[in-house]
């Protein structure tokens, strides 16, 4: 058996949930239990805030470019990631050993060595809820859990712009728990010469085209 699989069971992909809602409530219970410390500086609510919310758009940030420029624009991670757009009803995804390695390496680490543990840990519960909303609308969206949602629903948009992402060649709307960045850097425009992401898409051909329609007239108004 492969150490990396990336086709993971139904049971795994919501453990993975699961331990992520963990986590994030570790985190949270660790940052309350040691905000008395008094090596850790007093952080008034209004900068708590800040921080966590810092955190989130940081992950958005993060899932966007990543989506973009690596499962889109890198081998191996692009062959990797047409796997789920060739099946996107499957768990295609990282295990979580190495999701959560991945964060403490690349995002963790690095933020504490920057930042120390208090500023570093806040970031971080940012990071983790926006990575676990991602992770969770990115199921509800692929397994039909949006079309039980009112046309107008915010999971039902989500469901809709991740649609067309799936649809005309993946080249545009990146984003799966936001649609922030590909608004602010015009990926939610066709590649060339073409309609807004809002317009009606093309007749789906591929099977993957053909779940995202279904996708999308289960949540189109
Ligand atoms: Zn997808
Ligand atoms: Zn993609």
């Amino acid at each position: 058996m492969p150490l990396i699989t990336l086709r993971q069971s139904r049971r795994a992909c919501l453990a993975d949930l699961a331990f992520y809602a963990l986590a994030i409530a570790g985190l949270a219970a660790a940052l309350w239990l040691n905000a008395a410390a008094p090596s850790w500086q007093p952080q008034s609510a209004a900068r708590v805030l800040g921080l966590f919310m810092l955190g989130l758009l940081l992950w958005s940030l993060l899932e966007y470019l990543t989506h973009r420029f690596v499962l889109h624009g890198l081998q191996p991670f692009q062959r990797w990631h047409a796997l789920h757009h060739a099946l996107p009803q499957a768990h295609v995804g990282l295990p979580t050993w190495l999701s959560a390695s991945l964060f403490a390496t690349l995002v963790f680490a690095p933020l504490w060595l920057l930042l120390g543990a208090w500023l570093s840990g806040l970031l971080l519960l940012g990071v983790l809820s926006g990575y676990l909303m991602y992770s969770a609308i990115h199921h509800a969206v692929h397994q039909g859990l949006a079309a039980e949602r009112a046309p107008g629903d915010w999971l039902a948009r989500r469901a809709r712009w991740h649609a067309l992402h799936h649809q005309g060649g993946a080249s545009r709307c990146y984003g799966v728990s936001s649609s922030f960045w590909d608004r602010a850097l015009g990926s939610h425009l066709r590649a060339r010469g073409s309609a807004p992401a809002g317009s009606a898409p093309p007749k789906p051909a591929a099977p993957e085209a053909r779940h995202s329609a279904a996708v999308r007239q289960r949540t189109d108004p």
